[in-house]
């Protein structure tokens, strides 16, 4: 269906304007931050639907309303809408004068949008009592009046082919029957920020993914292992940086060349406990990064047992230098699942190019499972931790992505 059938649908005097309506979850979102948090999404949304569209959004009763020109549009807005965290649904259909007439020839051409179908319900709403007639009313009478013009469709009221949503808010009837679903969460930019690992593996990007998800903002902090590697890691960081973007939750990336530390440090530990003094190097770091940048947390895409770094005592050997909370959403998750979300996410196809990632760097055949923290600890008073973290520091390639 066309914009020119709504017109048609839209005899003289009637006022039927396609809108799409962005709905938010309630949790989260009441008491004191309410108001911060619904400038936020509505904020998100309008970045997100930059080049998409020119509508302008609106918060109208616990709803974010976006004018569009034509159904092509709205379907884009749609699509667009329901990627931004936040958001739980997002409809698509018109907005009218609150006149039973105009409801009418909005209903039907809202019906008509869902063909093919057979039966069909009504869920009218209102939100205030500045309309007569009430909602159980309204049912009844749109009901009827479909019933009347569509003879060959039935009214059903559990699992209808089509549900024709009918909510009068602020004055207008807002009449839909397309509605999809969106990724939920939270507003990007609400949880403040997260010094996230990031390498350009399947994991880490899917943990930097559900954390904006629940709001939070990145700091990506990438270690390459130029320069005893190429620089391949760095360039597919970046591509999942781009995959990202547009939800506006990536501040910023930093980039170590790690391969000089981690030739220094093969050398001066054991090698099966290499990885793990890696790795609470890469801590150390992310510490530091936090504080400059003044996030509250670091995150890592590990996932218990996975690989012999992930088990929990070794874990435990490299959590020990943090000193912020460490985040790890994916914990728990297989790695089918993983790799299903990052399919989802359009991170998986960059993850899947060949690249040497640092941590393989001079690993040795078998890697210890199970390091004792003490013995790490004994090890580690013995290196010049501090001059490395300094240096590491100071030679940090930042790249900032809104300032
Ligand atoms: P990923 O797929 O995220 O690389 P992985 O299964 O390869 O994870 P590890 O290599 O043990 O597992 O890495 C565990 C976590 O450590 C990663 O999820 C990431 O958060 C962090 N990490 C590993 N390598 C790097 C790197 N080169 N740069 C930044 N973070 C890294
Ligand atoms: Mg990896």
């Amino acid at each position: 269906m066309t914009t020119s059938s709504l017109e048609s649908m839209s005899p003289e005097g009637k006022d039927l304007r396609l809108v799409c309506l962005v709905h938010y979850h309630e949790v989260g979102l009441k008491g004191r931050n309410r108001s911060s948090f619904e400038r936020k999404l509505k904020e998100n949304i309008e970045k997100r639907l930059s080049g998409i569209s020119t509508g302008r959004v609106s918060r109208v009763s616990g709803r974010l309303l976006v004018a569009v020109e034509s159904e092509e549009e709205a379907a884009a807005v749609a699509e667009a809408a329901a990627s931004v965290p936040g958001v739980v649904r997002v409809s698509r259909g018109v907005r009218t004068a609150q006149r039973l007439e105009d409801v009418y020839a909005a209903a039907l051409w809202a019906l008509e949008c869902c063909e093919p179908y057979e039966t069909f319900k009504v869920d009218a709403r209102r939100a205030n009592t500045d309309f007569p007639i009430d909602s159980m009313q309204l049912n009844r009478v749109i009901g009827a009046w479909l019933c009347e013009r569509l003879p060959q469709k039935t009214v059903r009221l559990r699992e209808p082919d089509a549900r024709l949503c009918v909510e009068m808010i602020e004055g207008s009837a807002f009449v839909y029957a397309q509605t999809s679903r969106g990724v939920g969460g939270l507003p990007v930019g609400t949880a403040g920020n997260v010094v996230c690992l990031l390498s350009a593996g399947l994991d880490s990007p899917v943990a930097a993914w559900r954390l904006m998800k629940r709001g939070a903002t990145i700091t990506a902090l990438h270690f390459s292992g130029r320069p005893e590697t190429a620089d391949t890691s760095e360039h597919l960081v970046r591509d999942i940086i781009e995959v990202f973007r547009p939800l506006g939750g990536i501040e910023r990336l930093c980039v170590v060349a790690f391969g000089g530390y981690q030739r220094e440090l093969s050398d001066a530990v054991p090698p099966e406990l290499r990885v793990i003094f890696y790795r609470r190097l890469m801590f150390a770091v992310a510490n530091r990064v936090a504080e400059r940048f003044r996030a509250k947390a670091l995150a890592t895409g590990e996932s218990l047992g996975q690989v012999a770094s992930q088990t929990l005592d070794n874990i435990r050997a490299v959590d020990a230098v943090a000193t912020y909370p460490v985040l790890r959403p994916l914990i728990g998750t297989d790695k089918q699942e993983i790799i299903e979300e990052a399919q989802r996410l359009g991170t998986f196809a960059i993850s899947s190019q060949n690249h040497e990632d640092c941590c393989t760097l001079f690993m040795p055949r078998s890697p210890e499972t199970h390091a004792k923290l003490a013995r790490v600890e004994r090890i580690s008073a013995q290196l010049p931790l501090e001059a490395w973290l300094e240096q590491i520091l100071e030679d940090l390639e930042v790249e900032e992505f809104f300032s």
